[in-house]
């Protein structure tokens, strides 16, 4: 899609995460977005076309934040949209129900362009909440149109285009400075003016320009420097005066380090301002129950108790439930078999060829769909469902204590239950962080939190050894437990490794941060479950079974091919055999691990073919059928101990290793990230085999 399509007019959408910008955006271009709870979402701008009309439009999804004073990655993405894409319009999303805190982003973007449309959505939600915001005045006290929307039900949509259409057809005039900052810097920003508006090129309000020239904004000039020549800022002349003015600012007790305090102050006065005139409580009970229920869940004493009990709870549901339909699967494909291999001799498929195919590849991939989706299907959508409810950012408000006590940041809590689908997500969710020496902590750690790939192999190993296969409620109480420790394990070298860090290469003190508790909402069940399976399970099974075909083929060739009467499988099995077993392994898992590289879900597959091939059983179909395979193949309590350590603490697969150095820039980073997990993961394995052997 072009953005200089000349007939289109280019809108951008921006909005606090969370207030129905891609519901916006959906109903209006007709395509599917991510949806999500949490801010750093929407990472990349997406774009689509609508008309109306009679008129074309391009809209571009900016990513959700909740200021355009970039600090994050998403607030210099919007902010660079809205200060140097050409655009037409600006339509901000607020959210009805905390309008307050939404306005922020509205008179920044006021400050930039005067072409915006403020869509105040989740009007129904307020409604019932007994929140009335007053538009007319509102929009008097913005000078800019405000319209009230329903997104969900498409209620105000058609009056929002209506909007959109008069402000991308008229010229818009100067309007009066929606922030009021104190004289003294207004004082400094006149300063400079006469200079700038002789050189700014773009179309860009002089004013903003001092105000970022003030705050000594390096991402921002970086960024006008792309867009027009610069070299005002060595005249002479020019830099004369900036030092005037911030030595001016000075006089006045505005310290460098004050400077932005007194911005921000002056942008939260003016959002009171508007509130007390345009938004009325005529209950005040809603605000009462969010707190109420936020007294539970974020209290010092309670609310970590009940994060633990519902990661349990989700463990447990998600464990239980994904039994039955996993046996089925193994039926199912088992039953399958017969008549793939009755094919596969009436087309005179020859036995090398059939044996590839069946034992090859079918094999790990019917593995790896029956032991991962009945899990994942079950564990989205119920983290999908807290997400909606708005639970995780409690979750990182509980633990930013901690964090700081490691000097990391409290969001990093969020990149990590994004790490539990997927760590290449988590890695990328990062992005939530502002300082980038926290985002890096928080990158290099992700793999501590075991993914969707690891946590079912995890489950089966726990199943097998520690738990045994009876449904009562002891075992499964037993295997949860099991699996939170395991969890726990993860976290708490989290917790570890980020001191360290922030000891040694990434010194340095914990930032402050604002975290937004939205309010809660209730969740939409058949939409999240929707949307969990099509857009989370599939796609994560789709990528591994992407992975498990090939190496099925791979490793059967390995397996098969012999030199000197041992397959080259024995000959990489034997070479890492003598390492392994120190740490509790054996060389065949080993060699699993490394051949694991491109996704972890293929481990397991791995080691069973290995086995298979070399034991003359020529088939398993259950976890019952497995242990004794592994048990054949030597395998005692302490392997099965080793295997987890090493499943949870092994280094990142390549894809998230990949979205590491794409994140971070750097292969030093990559690199580190790959060195820490697997140090940790060895050692750990080392202690635990050599103190296990004494009680043996
Ligand atoms: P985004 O993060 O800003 O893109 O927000 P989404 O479009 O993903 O919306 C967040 C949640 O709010 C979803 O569950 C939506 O279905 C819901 N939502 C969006 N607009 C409305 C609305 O006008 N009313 C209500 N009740 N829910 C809405």
């Amino acid at each position: 899609m072009k953005k200089n399509d000349v007939d289109s007019k280019i809108i951008g959408l921006a909005g606090n995460p969370n207030v129905g910008k891609s519901t916006i955006f959906n109903t209006l271009t007709g395509l599917k977005q991510h949806t999500g709870n949490w801010p750093g979402k929407t990472v990349e701008n997406a774009s689509g076309r609508f008309s109306f009309q009679e008129q074309d439009y391009i809209l571009y999804d900016l990513p959700g934040t909740y200021s355009l004073i970039a600090h994050s990655k998403e607030e210099e993405c919007a902010r660079d949209f809205i200060c140097f894409e050409p655009h037409d319009a600006i339509l901000v999303v607020c959210d009805a129900v905390c309008l307050e805190r939404n306005l922020n982003l509205v008179l920044q973007t006021i400050e930039i362009t005067p072409n915006v449309v403020v869509v105040v959505n989740l009007i129904d939600e307020a409604e019932k909440k007994k929140i009335h915001i007053d538009i007319p005045t509102l929009q008097k006290e913005l000078q800019v149109p405000v319209v009230a929307t329903s997104a969900r039900s498409g209620k105000g949509i058609k009056e929002m285009l209506t909007s959109l259409a008069k402000t991308v057809s008229q010229t818009t005039t100067k309007k009066q400075q929606p922030i009021v900052y104190p004289p003294a810097i207004q004082h400094a920003q006149e300063m400079l003016l006469p200079f700038l508006n002789d050189f700014i090129t773009v179309p860009l309000p002089s004013s903003y320009v001092a105000l970022k020239l003030l705050l000594e904004e390096q991402s921002f000039m970086e960024e006008l420097q792309k867009h027009q020549d610069c070299s005002f800022l060595e005249d002479p002349l020019f830099t004369e005066q900036l030092r005037k003015a911030h030595a001016y600012l000075e006089t006045h007790g505005i310290t460098k380090d004050k400077r932005m305090e007194y911005v921000v102050q002056a942008i939260v006065q003016r959002t009171e301002e508007i509130a007390k005139h345009c938004i009325s409580f005529r209950d005040q009970d809603y605000q009462k129950r969010d707190r109420k229920i936020d007294r539970i869940l974020t209290n010092k004493w309670t609310g970590i108790p009940i994060m633990l009990l519902l990661l349990m709870g989700i463990f447990w549901i998600t464990m239980v439930g994904a039994n039955y339909p996993s046996q089925l699967l193994f039926d199912l494909f088992q039953w399958l078999k017969e008549y793939i291999l009755w094919f596969l001799q009436a087309i005179g498929s020859p036995s090398i060829l059939t044996s590839i195919l069946v034992d090859g590849v079918y094999h790990v991939l019917t593995w790896v769909i029956s032991v991962m989706l009945p899990p994942m299907a079950i564990f989205f959508p119920l983290f999908t469902l807290l997400e909606d409810f708005g639970y995780l950012p409690r979750i990182a408000f509980n633990l930013d204590k901690i964090f700081r006590k490691c000097s990391a940041c409290g969001k990093q809590a969020l990149t990590m239950c994004m790490g539990f689908g997927c760590n290449a997500v988590g890695v990328t969710g990062c992005r939530i962080i502002d300082s980038p020496r926290e985002r890096l902590i928080a990158m290099i750690t992700n793999n501590f939190v075991p993914c969707n790939g690891r946590f079912p192999t995890i489950i089966s190993i726990i199943t097998m050894f520690f738990v045994g296969f009876s449904n009562s409620f002891g075992a499964s109480f037993k295997s949860i437990l099991l699996l939170v420790l395991n969890i726990l394990l993860g976290i708490g070298m989290t917790f570890l490794i980020s001191k360290i860090l922030s000891k040694t290469l990434l010194k340095g003190v914990p930032s402050s941060f604002t975290l937004e508790l939205p309010p809660y909402r209730k969740p939409q069940i058949g939409k999240v479950i929707v949307h969990s399976i099509f857009d989370r399970t599939l796609f994560v099974l789709g990528r591994a079974i992407m992975v498990a075909a090939p190496a099925g083929l791979i490793i059967w060739c390995m397996a098969n091919i012999h030199i000197n009467g041992l397959s080259i499988l024995n000959y990489c099995a034997n070479f890492f055999d003598p390492f392994a077993q120190l740490i509790g392994l054996d060389g065949v898992i080993l060699m699993a691990f490394i051949l694991g590289f491109p996704a972890n879900e293929i481990v397991v597959p791995i080691i069973i073919m290995a086995y298979l091939a070399t034991n003359q059983i020529t088939d398993f179909s259950n976890l019952m059928e497995l242990k004794t395979l592994l048990i054949d193949n030597h395998w005692t309590w302490i392997t099965a101990g080793s295997m987890m350590l090493f499943s949870l603490m092994h280094w990142p697969c390549s894809t998230t290793l990949l979205t590491i150095k794409k994140e971070s820039g750097s292969w030093k980073w990559t690199l580190l990230s790959f060195l820490i997990p697997t140090l940790c993961g060895l050692i750990a394995c080392f202690l635990f085999t050599t103190i296990a052997r004494c009680f043996i």
